[in-house]
C-alpha cells in the first residue's frame, strides 16, 4: 500500500501500543511449543539468566543432508533468539560417533571407528560453518563419554530399572510407568521382557531397549565395571546432558523423528535414575520434505549441502531458506526455492546498500520512523511467538517495500536511515545473511565425494536424470568420473 495508507494504519496501531510495557503483557513474553505438555508455554530458565540446553547432534556415518541441517539451523535460530532476549547459553551437543550404522560402515570400509567418523565429523563442521551455525558451548563426541554412560547404567541397574540378557543390559520400561509421556502414547500393553536390540525402531517395536550391548566378534567394545560392551544409541544423550548440565535441563531439542523412541528413552533413562524432570521444554523441528517424502539417508532421497552449493547458490541463500519456514512446519524442498531465497537475500542487501550509499533529503518523515518501530516490534513479537520466522520476515519485508517506495518518491529522509539500519541489524543478528561469504573457488575433495555418494543413491533408486545431472555438474567443474566394479573413481581434468 501507498505511504498515506500505511501512515494512517501505523498511527492507529501506534495508539494501541502507546504506554505498552512488556511486563504487563504476559501474552507478549517469549514462548515455545512444548511437546511434553502439547502447549505453548512461556519460557524462562530455571536458574538465573543461563539457559541450559541440550540438542541431539549428527550421527557421523555419512554426510549430513539438508534435512538434518534444517534441524541444526533451527537450533541456531533458537540460540540466537535466546541471546537476543538477554539470556546466556550453556548448550551441549553430542556427536554420535558410535552406533549400529557406524559400526557396520566402518567394518565394511575396513576402518577403525575413529578413522571412519573423522571424515564425516569434519564434513559436518564445514557444513555448519558454511551455514553460519554457531558452535554450541560444548560440542563433543559420544565415545569420549563412555565412563559417564557406564556410571548411569550402573545407577539404573542398582535401582532395578534394568536386566541382563546374554551379556547385554536392557532398560525395563515397565519400571518407568510414565513411559510414553512425551510421545503421548499408551504403552501399557507391552509384554514385559520383550526386547529390541537395534538403535532405531518405531512405535510398533516399542520394547525394552538395549543400554549396553554385548561385544560381537570383530566389533569395537569397551571394558567396564558393567562388563565389556558398547553403549546403545540412547544412553549417550542422557549421560552427556546430565554430566554437563545437571539433572534438569531448561530445553532439549531435536528433529521430530527423535520424539520416539530416542527422547522417550532419554526421559526413561534420566528420570528413572534421578526421579526429577529431565527437561522442562522439549522442542522438535518438523522435517524437510523432498518430493513429498521425508528426506532421509536410509530412504536414499537426500541432497547434501555441498550438492546444492555446487549448483552455484550462495550458502546464505540456503541458510535463509532453512530459516524462513517456522520450525514446526514442514519445509518442502524444491528445485526453485533456493533461487527464491537467493532473490530475497539480494533484496535485503540492495536495501542495505541504498541506505548506506544514497543521499537523502535532510530531516525525517515521521510516518517512516513509526513504521520502522512497528516493524521492529512485530519482528520481535513474532520471534517470541515460538520463533515464527515467517511473520518476522514479513515484518521486515513490509518495511523494506514501503521504505523503497518512499525513497523513489523522495519521501525517505536522512534521519530515517538509522532506525532502518537498526532494524536490519536486529534482523541479521538472527538471520545472518547480509554479509556475502567469500566463494572458495572450485569444489573441495569432500564436496566431490559427497556428490558422488548422492549420484550413487540416485542411481540405486533409478533416478537417472538426477544421476546424469550430477555427472554433468561435476564435469563442468572439471571432474571426470569413471564407474568401475568397485565403485566410482574420479580425477580432476
Ligand atoms: P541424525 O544424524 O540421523 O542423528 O540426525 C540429525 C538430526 O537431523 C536429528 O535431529 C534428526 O531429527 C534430524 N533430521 C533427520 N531427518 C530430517 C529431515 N528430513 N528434516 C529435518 N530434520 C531431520
Ligand atoms: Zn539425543
Amino acid at each position: 500500500h501507498s505511504p498515506p495508507e500505511a501512515q494512517k494504519r501505523c498511527l492507529s496501531v501506534l495508539s494501541r501500543f502507546s504506554g505498552y510495557h512488556k511486563k504487563d503483557h504476559p501474552l507478549m513474553a517469549l514462548r515455545f511449543y512444548n511437546t511434553l505438555t502439547q502447549r505453548v508455554e512461556e519460557f524462562a530458565p530455571l536458574e538465573g539468566n543461563t539457559v541450559r540446553m541440550y540438542t541431539c547432534g549428527p550421527t557421523v556415518w555419512n554426510y549430513a543432508h539438508v534435512g538434518n541441517l534444517r534441524t541444526f539451523t533451527f537450533v541456531d535460530l533458537l540460540r540466537r533468539w535466546l541471546r537476543y532476549r538477554g539470556y546466556r547459553l550453556d548448550h551441549v551437543m553430542n556427536i554420535t560417533d558410535v552406533d549400529d550404522r557406524i559400526i557396520q560402515q566402518a567394518l565394511a570400509a575396513g576402518k577403525t571407528l575413529t578413522e571412519y567418523t573423522e571424515q564425516y565429523t569434519q564434513a559436518f563442521l564445514e557444513d555448519c560453518a558454511a551455514l553460519r551455525l554457531e558452535r554450541p558451548e560444548r560440542l563433543t563426541p559420544a565415545t569420549e563419554h563412555i565412563p559417564a554412560m557406564v556410571k548411569l547404567i550402573a545407577g539404573l541397574r542398582a535401582k532395578g530399572c534394568t536386566y541382563d540378557s546374554e551379556g547385554s543390559i536392557y532398560y525395563r520400561i515397565a519400571s518407568f510407568p510414565e513411559y510414553g509421556k512425551l510421545s503421548h502414547t499408551d504403552f501399557s500393553g507391552i509384554r514385559a521382557g520383550a526386547r529390541v536390540d537395534t538403535d532405531r525402531y518405531d512405535k510398533a517395536d516399542a520394547r525394552d531397549f538395549a543400554l549396553w550391548k554385548a561385544p560381537k566378534p570383530g566389533e569395537p567394545f569397551w571394558e567396564s565395571e558393567i562388563g565389556p560392551g558398547r553403549p546403545g544409541w540412547h544412553i549417550e544423550c542422557s549421560a552427556m546432558a546430565m554430566h554437563y548440565l545437571g539433572e534438569t535441563l531448561d530445553i532439549h531439542a531435536g528433529g521430530i523423528d527423535l520424539v520416539f523412541p530416542h527422547h522417550e528413552n532419554e526421559i526413561a533413562q534420566s528420570e528413572g535414575l534421578t526421579g526429577k524432570p529431565f527437561a522442562r521444554f522439549w522442542l522438535h523441528a518438523e522435517h524437510l520434505i523432498l518430493e513429498s517424502q521425508t528426506m532421509s539417508k536410509s530412504l536414499g532421497n537426500f541432497i547434501t549441502l555441498r550438492g546444492v552449493l555446487s549448483q552455484g547458490y550462495p550458502p546464505e541463500a540456503i541458510r535463509y531458506l532453512l530459516a524462513s519456514v517456522p520450525y514446526r512446519k514442514r519445509l518442502n524442498f524444491t528445485a526453485d526455492n533456493p533461487k527464491a531465497a537467493a532473490t530475497a537475500v539480494e533484496r535485503l542487501r540492495n536495501f542495505e546498500l541504498r541506505l548506506k550509499t544514497e543521499k537523502f533529503p535532510e530531516g525525517a518523515s515521521e510516518w517512516l520512523q513509526v513504521r520502522a518501530e512497528q516493524a521492529r516490534q512485530r519482528f520481535e513479537e513474532s520471534m517470541d511467538d515460538d520463533l515464527n520466522t515467517a511473520e518476522a520476515l514479513a515484518a521486515v519485508f513490509e518495511f523494506v517495500r514501503e521504505a523503497n517506495t518512499a525513497m523513489d518518491a523522495g519521501d525517505f529522509r536522512s534521519a530515517n536511515v538509522p532506525p532502518a539500519l537498526d532494524l536490519l541489524e536486529r534482523f541479521d543478528r538472527i538471520f545472518d545473511v547480509l554479509r556475502p561469504s567469500e566463494h572458495a573457488g572450485g569444489l573441495s575433495d569432500a564436496a566431490v565425494e559427497a556428490l558422488i555418494a548422492e549420484r550413487a543413491q540416485a542411481r540405486a533408486r533409478r533416478d537417472f536424470a538426477r544421476a546424469d545431472q550430477i555427472r554433468k555438474q561435476l564435469a563442468e567443474q572439471g571432474i571426470i568420473l569413471e564407474d568401475t566394479k568397485g565403485g566410482t573413481r574420479w580425477k580432476r581434468h
